[in-house]
């Protein structure tokens, strides 16, 4: 089979490898239908993750067919759809148990397209397939659901839900990227009153006032902090949202927030942010960190099956699986291309 190859920083290739088989009792191997590259690719590729070994086949998002399972697996069959999360879990482990499957110590989190081979392949091997993919219900299209593998359990869950986001919020989201166009799309699901978008890009402005967002503030030009205090009566932002990853980002979120708020990071952050505790203390304000469990799956499918979450429009470019350099290269460079995201099919 062919796969997308790590070969050490800036190196990758779309090459002929060892189709996957059956290690563990638990295992199954999935034919990949549809895939995508994320932002943590690109990272990999500029050598930021050296966790990731040189002979890795990257990915860790895919919908497809389960081909064969091992001896253990009870839960699904050959034949069945299913989305690979970006999550392995072992079900197994404390953390597991307590629905914190990004923390799992048994053996799973995030391991596809990191620890072991990942979905950048025609075919993948998921250990722990019992509790690490997701049956796809009829009806809901391979582009909705591999939106689930990542970035919207991400924003929903490390962004919506740890920012405890309720009705007539101001909810402020730093980074207008696919994830943080996540996160205005699923704030929506509790009634914010104004979700402002913050980002220093004005194509990526357009896109978050076409997911929601009613507030639009580049930042290169205006002053975020003086625009969410003038529409929020001098307060603040009921919930700040950091969605790009580095320290300034990070601490205008700080600044952003209103007294008793909260500030929900889900930006991967490669160097220290500075925490102003001698501001933030008599504030009140929370501060989250976290990377997704997707323990929010579930619900997530359930809301694009009924239709209240509309989540096929972040598809922006799509390739058949011969073109994954092509892809990358596309993805890579979402400042001219407007890729959102991309998505990979069998010719
Ligand atoms: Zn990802
Ligand atoms: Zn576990």
């Amino acid at each position: 089979m062919r796969a997308i190859v790590y070969h050490g920083p800036g190196k990758k290739n779309w090459e002929e490898v060892p189709k996957p088989s059956i290690q563990e009792d638990l295992d199954a191997v999935v034919r990949v239908d549809a895939v995508t590259i994320c932002g943590t690719d690109l990272h990999i590729l500029k050598g930021d993750v050296p966790t990731v070994t040189e002979g890795r086949i990257l990915g860790h998002e895919a919908v497809g067919t389960i081909e064969e399972i091992g001896s253990g697996v009870t839960t699904v069959a050959p034949g069945d759809r299913v989305l690979v999360s970006c999550i392995t879990a072992c079900g197994r482990c404390r953390s597991c148990k307590e629905a914190r499957y990004g923390l799992c110590v048994g053996g799973g989190s995030w391991i596809l397209g990191h620890r072991i081979d990942g979905t950048q392949a025609e075919y993948v091997r998921v250990p722990f397939a019992d509790t690490s993919t997701h049956l796809v219900p009829d009806g809901v299209s391979d582009d909705a659901v591999l939106m689930l593998a990542d970035i919207c359990p991400t924003s929903y869950e490390v962004g919506v839900l740890n920012g405890r986001v309720r009705p007539g919020d101001t909810v402020a989201v730093v980074g207008a990227g696919p994830i943080g166009l996540a996160a205005i799309l699923t704030a929506q699901l509790f009634s914010p009153s104004q979700i402002v978008a913050i980002d220093i890009a004005d194509p990526r402005l357009d896109a978050a006032k076409q997911f929601g967002a009613g507030v639009l503030v580049n930042n290169d030009r205006d002053d975020a902090v003086e625009r969410v205090r003038e529409i929020t009566g001098g307060l603040g932002a009921d919930t700040a949202i950091e969605a790009v990853g580095v320290p300034e980002s990070f601490e205008l979120c700080t600044n952003l927030v209103r007294p008793g708020g909260v500030v929900a990071n889900v930006g991967v952050h490669g160097k220290p942010a500075t925490l102003h505790l001698e501001d933030l203390w008599i504030k009140g304000v929370t501060v989250t960190t976290g990377l997704v469990d997707t323990y929010s799956t579930p619900t997530l499918l359930k809301l694009i099956r009924s239709g209240q979450l509309d989540v096929g429009r972040f598809v922006t470019h799509r390739y058949p699986m011969d073109g994954f350099l092509q892809a990358y290269d596309t993805f890579s460079r979402a400042g001219e291309t407007g890729a959102l995201k991309v998505v990979l099919t069998r010719p």
